[in-house]
């Protein structure tokens, strides 16, 4: 049963009947992969107890990445937000643009029709970068890689999708139609890459959560001599479904579902993907993990 509001973390049984545990077995988790949006804060306003949650999960000798489909901000800017609040972050947070931008080759000339945070990622894979204003000639394109920008209007529908049309491919940094803020569910990078690619006619291949090229780049980033990255001691904490969980399931590692952002604490959800843990929020979660390890020391 879902837990539908503050107090004592749920576990739920796993649901996979072939799952090599018969329940989850928590001390086990030594990597949590942290969404931020309806997780840690909404629009940068931290949750309530996030930030201890972190802090505390930390301390108990876990890795914590935020793995965020927030394509539109700078690297610095999410580490430099998550610092704001009391979160520290250098290195420790992978987009979906750097997802997509493993789907361009280097070399490739790629209009973005994105935010800064696209741009970066594909010069830092060494695409040349074009960013549609709208204006442009749709010619020449190897890639259009789309995300979320708030000046997506007809005449870079009509460029991006035009691109596509004359050979480029279409990339997108995710498919989250919506985002959660403060005051309701806002229009996500997903709906623009709707619209890009019912205008071009064609079906995107996609970077970021639950794609594959998302799980590359934290392999890649958590992958240490000696210690390399091991989805079966993970769990993947994130508050939609269909995203955090199909990703979860992707990574082969545990989700944790928290209902403190697109997911309302009253909503029921599908039996897939697999919850295996359901609770209100990231202190749930926290509460759940650490206590289950400080009864076993
Ligand atoms: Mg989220």
């Amino acid at each position: 049963m879902p837990s539908s509001g503050p107090g004592p973390a749920t576990i739920v049984s796993v649901q996979d009947p072939s799952s090599p545990w018969d329940r989850v077995d928590w001390d086990r988790i030594d990597t949590v992969l942290c969404d931020l949006d309806g997780v840690v804060w909404l629009a940068h306003e931290p949750i309530a107890g996030s930030v201890e949650a972190i802090a505390r999960l930390r301390a108990s000798g876990r890795r914590v990445m935020f793995v965020t489909n927030n394509s539109a901000s700078l690297r610095a800017a999410h580490e430099g937000a998550l610092e704001a609040i009391g979160v520290p972050a250098t290195g420790d947070v992978v987009s979906s643009a750097m997802a997509a931008a493993l789907l361009v080759e280097p070399g490739s000339r790629v209009l973005v029709a994105g935010g800064p945070g696209v741009a970066e990622a594909l010069r830092e894979r060494g695409a040349e970068v074009v960013v549609n204003d709208g204006t442009g000639s749709p010619d020449g394109f190897d890639a259009v890689v789309v995300g979320l920008h708030r000046d997506f209007d007809y005449d870079r529908l009509a460029v991006a999708s035009s691109a596509v049309r004359s050979g480029a491919v279409l990339i997108g940094t995710n498919t989250d139609s919506t985002y959660p803020t403060p005051s309701g569910l806002q229009p996500g990078g997903g709906s623009i890459l709707a619209a890009i690619a019912a205008a071009a006619g064609c079906t995107p291949v996609v970077g970021g959560k639950p794609h594959r090229p998302m799980a590359e780049v934290i392999a890649h980033v958590l992958d240490a001599p000696g210690r390399p990255f091991d989805a079966t001691r993970t769990v993947m904490i994130g508050d939609r479904p269909e995203t955090d969980g199909a990703f979860a399931r992707l990574l082969g590692s545990r989700f944790a579902l928290v209902r403190s952002g697109v997911t309302a604490p009253d909503a029921t959800i599908e039996a897939e993907p697999p919850v295996d843990l359901d609770v209100a929020d990231l202190a749930g979660v926290a509460a759940c993990l650490v206590s289950t390890s400080e009864q076993r020391q």
